[in-house]
């Protein structure tokens, strides 16, 4: 079983994917608990360089592929070996960060769905939890490259999450972030339960 997180920064992705891993240890599944970007060694090198607020403005192409090679890395070595051994993977963020930060965020563009299949060879998540919420509302935690963009920025990387939900509500969950972190794993976790069955 492969398991999303997904939602702006702030969210409480993280939070929600330890819960949930958590969760599957107690109950005896064999888990992987994996995040994007940065989880392998070039993933890391590709996430200080496209976050560091000192590499600057980088053409939102080249940044579209950067995130997409650290995908690329990130399903060949961990996912799909993590998966092929009959491991539950929960990543912390997916393709659907890709398309909404490099295209609902930056000028979308043309091809960029086509290209993240291509970089993941088309390997989809039984479920994404999508965490909801307004970016005004968000936790401010960081003050990284993408964080530091503005208002309209994330306001459009959060409505592109919640229209990637609606067009396929079958492989999505989507829960108010605002919500108790308590409550918010024990919907996810009746899901997940749901599809392990
Ligand atoms: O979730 P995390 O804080 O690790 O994400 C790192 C940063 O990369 C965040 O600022 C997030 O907005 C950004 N990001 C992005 N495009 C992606 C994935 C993450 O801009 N595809």
């Amino acid at each position: 079983l492969f398991v999303a997180l997904e939602g702006g920064d702030g969210a409480g992705k993280s939070t929600q994917a330890r819960l949930l891993a958590r969760r599957l240890e107690s109950t005896s599944y064999d888990v992987l608990l994996t995040r994007e970007p940065g989880a392998t060694d070039v993933g890391a090198e590709i996430r200080r360089l496209v976050l560091a607020p000192e590499t600057g403005t980088i053409h939102p192409r080249t940044e579209a592929l950067l995130y997409a090679a650290d995908k690329s890395e990130h399903v060949e070595t961990v996912l799909r070996p993590a998966l092929a051994r009959g491991a539950v993977v929960v990543t912390d963020r997916y393709v659907d960060s890709s398309l909404a930060y490099q295209g609902g965020g930056r000028t979308s563009h043309d091809g960029l769905e086509a290209m993240l299949r291509w970089a993941t060879g088309d390997l989809r998540p039984h479920l994404t939890v999508l965490l909801d919420v307004a970016p005004a509302e968000a936790r401010s935690a960081g003050q990284d490259r993408i964080e530091a963009e503005g208002a309209d920025f994330h306001t459009r990387v959060r409505d592109h999450f919640l229209a990637l939900a609606a067009a396929d509500p079958e492989h999505y969950l989507v829960l108010d972030a605002r919500g108790d972190r308590e409550a918010i794993a024990a919907q996810v976790w009746a899901r997940v339960e749901e599809l392990l069955r």
